[in-house]
């Protein structure tokens, strides 16, 4: 099968990561692109499994070198999308799963058109609320901030391939998983072995009638 990027989007305090995370740990051959950002670390992430932790200038160097597939600033750091995860998924006959902000999903429609874009919607308000006051208990200006980039992001549900509300995780995890396989069944995504098990039946038929 040709490997292909798979991007999930969704409004800060949807649980994209948590999502992320499950289709990692219980999917075979899904290889998640650890981003690049200029963000510090937060207790508890690894350099290198969450993100490659780097500075400005280090960043900035990886736009000149057209090192990204992607790039985008969001909520005052930077983030980008190595070029080299693409090719370590295509090498290994893998797909890559996205966790990128709605800015980078555009970028990767037009760069990438053959990219799986799903974008994970909150089943309520009450429900967004919630989760954004749990990751930004620290203060009101963060939250008000959370919810700026919420509102904005909401709006950009055009253009997506796929939208999954995310209620109960193992619902929108296991409507994740659906999308993933039958899209990993399209002919284009599968031209060669096609072709080749088509080759074989039609010698194999030929063979038999003659
Ligand atoms: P956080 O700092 O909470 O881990 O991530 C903040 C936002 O940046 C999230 O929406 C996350 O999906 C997004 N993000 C993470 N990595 C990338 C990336 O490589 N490119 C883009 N465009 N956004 C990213």
């Amino acid at each position: 099968m040709k490997s292909f990027a798979v991007a999930i989007c969704a409004p800060s305090g949807v649980g994209k990561t948590t999502v992320a995370k499950r289709l990692i740990e219980g999917g075979e051959g899904v290889l998640f692109s650890v981003s690049v950002t200029t963000r510090g670390a937060r207790p508890g992430e690894q350099p290198d499994v969450a993100y490659h932790f780097v500075s400005r200038d280090e960043f900035e160097a990886m736009v000149t070198n057209g090192e990204l597939l992607e790039w985008a600033e969001v909520h005052g750091d930077l983030y980008g999308t190595p070029l080299a995860n693409l090719e370590a998924a295509e090498r290994e006959g893998q797909l890559l799963l996205l966790d990128i902000d709605v800015q980078g999903a555009r970028q990767v429609m037009q760069s990438r058109p053959d990219t799986v874009t799903i974008f994970l919607l909150p089943p309520s308000f009450e429900a967004l609320m919630e989760r954004l006051r749990e990751r930004a208990s620290e203060d009101d200006a963060r939250l008000r901030r959370r919810m700026a980039t919420a509102k904005a992001e909401l709006r950009s549900v055009e253009g997506f391939d796929y939208v999954v509300v995310n209620d109960r995780l193992e619902d929108a995890v296991r409507d994740i998983r659906a999308i993933i396989h039958a899209e990993s069944r399209r002919l284009d995504r599968q031209a060669a072995e096609v072709e080749d098990l088509r080759r074989r039946l039609l010698e194999a038929l030929e063979a038999e009638g003659r």
